[in-house]
């Protein structure tokens, strides 16, 4: 089978922490992929039970918390090299992730994580996306990053992508908001899909999923979605959706 499954367990950037006063709300950004493959797990983390993996793309409080992480007792965590011996003095079995290099998580499935467009304050640490890669169905997750660097682009490689789940803090009415240094706007992604397509590097069809919004940037979900157009879809904490290898 060479289908993605995933579960957006959390869609929120990191100004989320309460209900707005209509009632909604967002963890959060956590992804879950086949039911067992965990990326990023913050505190607040919806997933019940033991992950086979967990990827973290960085440290931020809104990605990573070792507590939360410890409790899941998964078999193995990765990290990039670069950061990885603080989520091991947290008590985390992690492994070194490295860019460029594959990652086989088991069924087919496989990672490869990319150097992010985003900094952390700790020099030393370098933030992580993930192409993910399924029997040949291709899917990127970028989340939290700006543009993407010409080192990702060339590591992503020429093969079209089937889908992506990026980044959209930045909501259509704050585009120039200054997070656009470390996070993508709907307007950024916009040109990334474009230009994608017109090279060959994402099928005609992909969808885009929006994630990492932040409460101060977006309307109420309703609203959102109007204010979009495909390929784009407006994510939502809990909401599942497959990849599947897309005609070119
Ligand atoms: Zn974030
Ligand atoms: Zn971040």
């Amino acid at each position: 089978m060479n289908m993605l499954k995933l579960k957006f367990l959390g869609t929120g950037a990191a100004d989320w922490t309460q209900p707005e006063a209509n009632g909604e709300f967002r963890r959060y950004t956590s992804l879950l992929i086949d039911g067992r493959i965990l990326v990023d797990c913050a505190k607040d983390n919806a997933f019940e039970g033991t992950p086979g993996a967990v990827l973290i793309t960085h440290s931020h409080s809104d990605h990573y918390c070792a507590e939360r992480i410890v409790q899941m007792q998964p078999k193995i965590v990765w990290a990039h090299e670069s950061w990885a011996q603080d989520t091991l003095e947290a008590g985390l079995p992690v492994q070194k992730a490295r860019f460029g290099e594959w990652i086989d998580l088991g069924g087919g499935l496989r990672a490869m994580p990319l150097p992010a467009n985003h900094s952390t304050g700790r020099e030393y640490e370098q933030a992580s996306s993930y192409l993910f890669d399924k029997d040949g169905t291709r899917f990127l997750y970028m989340t939290d990053s700006a543009w993407i660097s010409r080192a990702a682009s060339n590591l992503i490689g020429n093969t079209p992508l089937d889908a992506i789940a990026i980044d959209a803090t930045i909501g259509p009415e704050f585009s120039d908001d200054w997070r656009v240094f470390e996070h993508t706007s709907v307007e950024m992604a916009l040109i990334m899909v474009r230009s994608m397509r017109k090279s060959g590097r994402l099928k005609e069809d992909a969808p885009v999923f929006l994630t990492h919004m932040a409460r101060k940037l977006w309307p109420d979900q309703k609203r959102a979605e109007q204010m979009v157009e495909k390929p784009f879809i407006v994510c939502y904490d809990g909401m599942e959706a497959l990849v599947t290898k897309q005609e070119s």
